[in-house]
């Protein structure tokens, strides 16, 4: 087959550049290796910016968003040093979150997308892009019945994440990687319990971080900073629930509503930030352009807002050939990256004991976090970079 743009990947950098590509009128196509039910059940992301949920408006992609998203706007710290609660749309720029399940948004984009005429192909793996040094670049994909097949495109975005086709099809020397191993690791849970509190929970403790985020009235999202090596399964429900308890500090400021834990997932915390972000034809969007650590929320609202630039720096040279938005693309992202990134990289260093090459945590660094919390706690001037930081992309 061909199109103008071949998209890789249909998570929220491909659906979201697919729509909006979609309504300048130009012709694209979505290949996604896995098959639709999955990508619409996959939980991951909750935590939606304010610029995304006034591009999805702006766009007419965001009655889902309208009807089943809640605004979130507070955060509960639980230190060593006490407990206090910062509500950031009162602070900085007086924005709140909206929370929405990452999958019903995959969920309404794959929807809005077919409905307004789009192509996906689902169950296709991209095994290689070849030629995007030239003027037609190549896809080479398995379909689902196992055949290969090619696309032919104008350009390529690679929405198709961390070990994407994109990332593989750069020839060595082209695009350097920028990359940061932060030695945090956590043991991500899903429980089958009503939200313990009506905030985001934050909690330092000498045993590690502990998180707790509200998903809907039925599903709470816990976090449990754990050792680097931990296995999903080495901890039995029982011992996750103490050691909340325990982290949270339950017994001083309420016990937490236990559940059946229905997800579990290890997290290791790794960044990367690719430079640049284009090669020929070759865009890198989202994940595959930047990888970045899940303590600030930001990975799924810089795939958006990098879709957004890209979609219409592709209008503006295949409807007008001016090429000058596809030339800034990387420079106008890598700015908003350097920036999600050193806040993500902040909130690493403000919640977690961050351990050495050794394992264990520098007794100066501790003195160092516990002065961070101490100035969120007391310094309006920190709230108000906090609130603006933490909302923003
Ligand atoms: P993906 O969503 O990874 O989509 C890539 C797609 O490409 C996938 O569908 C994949 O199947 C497909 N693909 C891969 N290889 C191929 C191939 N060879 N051929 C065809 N298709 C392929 N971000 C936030 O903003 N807020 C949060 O609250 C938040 N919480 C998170 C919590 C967790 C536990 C995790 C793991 C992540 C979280 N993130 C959060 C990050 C966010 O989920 C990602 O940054 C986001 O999914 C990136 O979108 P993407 O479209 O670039 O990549």
């Amino acid at each position: 087959g061909s199109a103008e743009v071949v998209i890789l990947g249909a998570g929220p950098a491909g659906l979201m550049l697919g729509n909006l590509l979609l309504r300048s009128g130009i012709d694209c196509v979505v290949l996604e290796r896995a098959s639709r039910e999955h990508v619409q059940q996959r939980a991951r992301a909750g935590f939606l910016a304010p610029h995304t949920a006034a591009l999805l408006a702006r766009h007419g992609l965001d009655e889902g968003l309208r009807k089943r998203g809640q605004e979130h706007s507070v955060c509960e710290f639980r230190t060593e040093d006490g407990r206090f609660r910062l509500d950031y749309r009162l602070l900085g720029k007086g924005e709140p979150h909206t929370v929405y399940p990452q999958h019903e948004l995959v969920t309404d984009l794959v929807g809005l997308f077919l409905g307004a005429g789009g192509r996906i192909h689902f169950d296709t793996e991209v095994l290689d892009v070849t030629g995007v040094e030239g003027p037609r670049p190549s896809v080479t994909v398995r379909d689902a019945d196992g055949r290969s097949a090619h696309w032919r495109a104008r350009y390529v975005a690679a929405c198709d994440g961390r070990h994407g086709a994109g990332r593989r099809a750069l020839p060595p020397g082209a695009v350097r990687r920028r990359h940061r191993d932060h030695g945090v690791s956590w043991l991500g849970l899903l429980a089958e319990a009503p939200p313990s509190l009506d905030a985001v929970g934050y909690a330092t403790h000498p045993r590690g971080f502990a998180g707790h985020m509200a998903r809907s009235p039925e599903v709470t999202r816990y976090y449990l900073q754990c050792t680097r090596g931990t296995e999903v399964d080495d901890w039995s429900e029982e011992r996750v629930w103490d050691e909340l308890d325990l982290r949270m500090r339950a017994e001083e400021f309420g016990p937490l509503r236990r559940g059946r834990i229905i997800q579990r997932a290890v997290v290791d915390f790794e960044s990367d930030v690719l430079e640049p972000l284009r090669h020929g034809a070759l865009f890198l969007v989202g994940d595959a352009a930047s990888l970045i650590s899940p303590s600030a929320a930001k990975g799924a609202n810089l795939a958006v807002l990098e879709a957004d630039i890209l979609a219409r720096a592709l209008a503006d040279d295949l409807l007008h050939g001016d090429a000058e938005g596809l030339d800034r693309y990387s420079e106008r992202c890598l700015e908003h990256i350097w920036r999600a990134q050193e806040f993500s990289h902040w909130m690493i260093q403000l919640l977690h004991r961050v351990p050495g090459p050794d394992g264990s945590t520098s007794p100066f660094q501790e003195g160092l976090r516990r002065a961070r919390l101490k100035a969120l706690r007391s310094s309006r001037t920190q709230q108000d970079w906090f609130a603006e930081n933490y909302v923003g992309v």
